[in-house]
């Protein structure tokens, strides 16, 4: 049972939280930082990241992640191994506690506990992991070029993902469950005249084959009816856009979130309706979901909160 006190705790270590701490360590606010359950965040579950900035031969999510958290320690942020479970943004100092007993007290927080892109739970998805199946189209396309992928998902996301594909691979599935897309009007009509892209209205995944690599998907159509039909098509890229998870459990209590639970920020800014709490990264962008973007965040995040401090005369 240890306790801590900081001007300024971060809380997730992905891009965000990583560059948050590389600003507020650099800015003398001695922040302490929670990895988490999964240091490196969503990044650590990818092979080569080649749309990082100053990567020209690109670099490996992992190795990306081990650089920005020594970056970060480098200048003097405190990195702890534990996951913060309970919050009180409610007294000042702010507090919060984690599961390895610890308990800080901090004058900011900085909210970086990103997202989780949401599959299907076939076990052939992780099987496949690197070898075909990704949650991100921006990040993996490229390795696709001239091949056929699949994409899941019948929303907005699924689209994006199927048209920004369809630049790259020479065909691509795109795999709906229900016998409409949910997507807005404009994005549909995009899809449906796309002729790189099928749509596989109906239709549900069964299972993923191939070795080593991805070759096939195993897919049933209007599954439990007499028309029920088993096919097989065969896929290079298997991409879910099933929607992303934000990892808001936490904070639904005391942060105001969107209809998604996603942090809600005042326009332009890092800063969410708590004064001195702030947060970057995907867990408050359903929108782009990059790392460069989420660093952008974090950069953001460790500046308003120093701002915050200084201008309410909390050093
Ligand atoms: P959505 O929740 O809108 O859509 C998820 C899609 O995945 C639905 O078609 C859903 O099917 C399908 N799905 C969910 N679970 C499964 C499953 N187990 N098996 C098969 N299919 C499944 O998520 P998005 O990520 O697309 O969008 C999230 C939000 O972000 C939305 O508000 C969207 O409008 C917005 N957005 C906006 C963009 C833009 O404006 N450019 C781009 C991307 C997102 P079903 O319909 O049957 O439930």
């Amino acid at each position: 049972m240890a306790e801590f006190s900081t001007p300024c705790l971060i809380i997730g270590a992905g891009p965000a939280g990583y560059t948050a701490a590389i600003y507020a360590s650099r800015a003398n606010l001695t922040p302490i930082l929670y990895e988490g359950h999964q240091p490196g965040g969503q990044l650590t579950t990818t092979t080569d990241v080649e749309n990082f900035p100053g990567f020209p031969s690109a670099i490996s999510g992992p190795q990306l992640m081990m650089d920005m958290r020594a970056q970060a320690q480098a200048f003097g942020a405190e990195i702890r191994s534990g996951i913060i479970t309970s919050v009180d943004f409610k007294n000042r100092p702010f507090t919060a506690k984690a599961d390895n007993g610890d308990t800080v007290t901090a004058t900011t927080v900085i909210i970086a506990t990103g997202a989780n892109a949401r599959y299907l739970g076939l076990p052939d998805e992780e099987k496949y992991s690197g070898l075909g199946v990704s949650a991100c189209a921006t990040c993996d396309g490229f390795f696709y070029r001239g091949k056929t992928v699949a994409v899941v998902g019948g929303g907005d996301s699924a689209c994006e993902e199927a048209l920004y594909l369809s630049s790259l691979a020479s065909k691509v599935y795109l795999i709906v469950r229900k016998p409409f897309l949910r997507a807005s009007k404009v994005m549909q009509e995009r899809v449906l005249k796309n002729e790189k892209i099928t749509v596989l209205f109906n239709c549900n995944t069964l299972g993923l084959f191939g070795e080593p690599n991805l070759q096939g998907a195993k897919l049933v159509e209007n599954s439990g009816t007499e028309n029920e039909q088993v096919f097989d098509i065969a896929i290079d890229g298997f991409f879910l856009a099933i929607g992303h998870t934000p990892n808001t459990a936490l904070f639904k209590d005391c942060i105001r979130l969107d209809d998604n639970g996603y942090i809600k920020l005042e326009d332009g800014t890092s800063m969410t309706n708590v004064d001195g709490v702030f947060a970057a990264g995907d867990v408050a962008d359903p929108r782009y979901q990059q790392a460069i973007s989420a660093a952008g965040m974090g950069c953001r995040a460790a500046m308003d909160a120093e701002r915050y401090i200084t201008e309410n005369g909390l050093r």
